[in-house]
């Protein structure tokens, strides 16, 4: 492709609404251009980058035996009824209405979908196992777009279902996934994790993420720096140490006169004692209902952890004036002890000894307070976020906290979908079984952000080989000089003869703006003709990843740069 007639619109100036390096960089390298909130335009090259990635993708997936298809990306509510979802799903669901006034919505992702056609066409255990796949655009009305292609409304994803005959059969499919996922990340050239993790609105009862390792990445992740042990914090297990032999002996409840302190470090300084020996209270609405969550005052509530513990769809932490207005409890001055509202403790709570908490009394505290005599949590459980000083729940070695951004999710559904949508096959013996589901998304678009945040310099995007948008950059420094023109559109067309994928610019512009956007755009591999070919004959060749520079003889360059080219990719594979 020649640079002057393609559409990249580079700029220098850094776009002041994009906060991370992918965003900003993806806007400067003229990749991609926002519509409005969440939505964005791929432009050329942008869209290169995004077929790169589901090629391999598509590829993997073929592999792993799964088929393709394509399901309409809007969905009738009448499906999403059945599954239960239509009330569940909540405002990231667009929702709208026909001509006739039938309720539609724009596919967030297509359990339901997918399902319908598997109760339809998958009638015989014969035709089973399946697993369907499509490379699509999803909308999800998010609360807060933001970070360009990593969070958009609208989006590019890879969607497979497995379908099976037992909940057995089920997990090798869902284990021929998992290894499908790690082939493709492997193969797209990115340091990644597979962890263990919540399974959110989908449902189901297991799933694993796949994260692509980077400081700018929203969720935490678990690594045990001693077994293969790694998870999502919203998942990751704490075990608590052994009790210690001697208890303190459990003194009366009294309560004090705390004026002011409302955080638990000051409660703590003024009554001579330590946070770890304060009961934090945190209300929250789950489902609706007000809850009040006990956690160590040096710990944090996971809310993720809560909602699971409740069995609720939905857990928000409750603004202070909304807790007074509904459940006459003074922020700052809650606790457990004779609370009028539900109370789910954290494990590690039920092992203290004469606590600090709130009197739920404006101004007051209580010290002596022992769980069990005083007060009696409706739900116990493991509720609070992991820390670094914790231990693997596997092995009991160190663990490191670390971010990620999600890329991949795969689940094992069970039956749930298959149960309430009545989707059923003839087994063998003839009786009527639901499908045992699994489901398996990766943000495609979102992997071209993922890549670039964790490949970039201060000069721009640096990709890895497989998914760069072109292998090869050929820049002309020569161009009002008829022989090194002759040259480097000879070497252009050499190099696409030999099966690489090339940029040419050709451009009419300085050296020093073509080395700018050869550097911005993140090219692998650069080659120069201008001076050296001029007086010696050779071209130079620079990774932008090593920023090694060679030069070699203009008559060697088109064969041993596909060579290097092809090893380079061959070795990923
Ligand atoms: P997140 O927690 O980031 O919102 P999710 O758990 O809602 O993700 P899934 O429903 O598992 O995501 O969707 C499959 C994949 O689609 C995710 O792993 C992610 O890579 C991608 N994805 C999800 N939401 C978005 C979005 N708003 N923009 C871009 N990609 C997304
Ligand atoms: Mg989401």
């Amino acid at each position: 492709m020649r640079y002057s007639q393609m559409l990249i619109p580079t700029t220098r100036e850094t776009p002041a609404e994009a906060e991370i390096a992918s965003h900003r960089l993806l806007l400067r390298g003229g990749f991609i251009r926002k519509l409005t909130s969440g939505l964005y335009t791929f432009l050329p090259l942008g869209l290169l980058a995004l077929q790169k990635v589901a090629a391999i993708v598509r590829e993997e997936m073929n592999r792993a035996g799964a088929q393709e298809l394509l399901l309409p990306m809007v969905q009738p509510a009448d499906l999403w009824q059945e599954s239960g979802r239509w009330q569940k799903y909540g405002p990231e669901l667009l929702r709208f209405k026909d001509r006739h006034q039938r309720d539609y919505c724009l596919g967030p992702t297509h359990e339901e979908v997918i399902t319908d056609l598997a109760r339809r066409e998958l009638r015989s255990y014969r035709q089973l196992p399946a697993n369907l796949y499509q490379i699509q655009t999803k909308f999800r009305d998010e609360i807060r777009p933001r970070f360009g292609l990593m969070r958009c409304r609208e989006f590019v994803m890879k969607d497979a279902y497995s379908f099976d005959v037992s909940d057995e059969a089920a997990s090798k499919s869902y284990e021929i996934m998992r290894e499908a996922y790690h082939r493709i990340f492997r193969r797209l050239g990115l340091e990644f994790r597979a962890v263990e993790a919540d399974s959110g609105t989908i449902g189901g009862s297991f799933s694993h993420e796949f994260m692509v390792l980077a400081d700018t990445g929203e969720d935490t992740l678990v690594i045990c720096n001693g077994c293969d042990y790694a998870a999502n914090v919203e998942k990751a297990r704490v075990v608590l140490p052994p009790e210690p032999a001697e208890r303190e002996e459990a003194a009366a409840m009294v309560k004090v006169a705390t004026p002011g302190m409302k955080k638990v470090e000051r409660v703590a300084e003024f009554l001579g004692t330590t946070p770890d020996r304060v009961i934090k209270t945190m209300v929250y609405l789950a489902d609706g209902e007000p809850v009040a969550a006990l956690v160590r005052g040096d710990r944090e509530v996971q809310s993720v952890k809560l909602k699971n513990l409740l069995g609720a769809d939905e857990v928000e932490p409750m603004p202070d004036d909304e807790i007074w207005k509904r459940t006459r409890l003074p922020a700052g001055y809650m606790g457990p002890v004779d609370i009028t509202i539900r109370l789910v403790a954290d494990q590690e709570v039920m092992g203290m000894v004469n606590a600090v908490a709130g009197a739920n009394e404006k101004g007051y505290h209580l010290t002596g307070v022992n769980p069990g005599r005083d007060f009696r949590p409706d739900v116990t459980g493991d509720l609070r976020q992991v820390t670094a000083d914790d231990r693997c729940p596997e092995c009991g070695a160190a663990l490191t906290l670390t971010r990620g951004i999600e890329v991949g999710h795969i689940f094992k559904l069970g039956t749930g979908y298959s149960e309430a949508m009545n989707a059923t096959f003839q087994d063998s013996d003839g009786t009527e079984k639901h499908f045992v589901m699994g489901c398996y998304g990766i943000g495609v678009s979102r992997v071209v952000a993922a890549a670039i945040e964790q490949n970039h310099d201060e000069h721009g995007i640096i990709f890895p080989l497989p998914l760069a948008p072109f292998q090869v950059i050929v820049l002309n420094l020569g161009v009002n000089n008829e022989a090194t023109c002759r040259a480097a559109e000879q070497l252009y067309n050499d190099l696409r003869a030999a099966g690489l994928e090339v940029l040419y610019d050709d451009r009419d512009e300085r050296p020093g703006a073509k080395f700018k956007d050869a550097d911005l755009i993140g090219i692998p591999y650069r080659v120069t003709v201008g001076r050296t070919w001029e007086k010696e004959g050779r071209i130079e060749l620079r990774s932008r990843a090593t920023g090694e520079t060679s030069t070699m003889e203009y008559a060697d360059a088109a064969g041993r740069i596909s060579a290097m080219i092809r090893d380079e990719l061959a070795a990923r594979q």
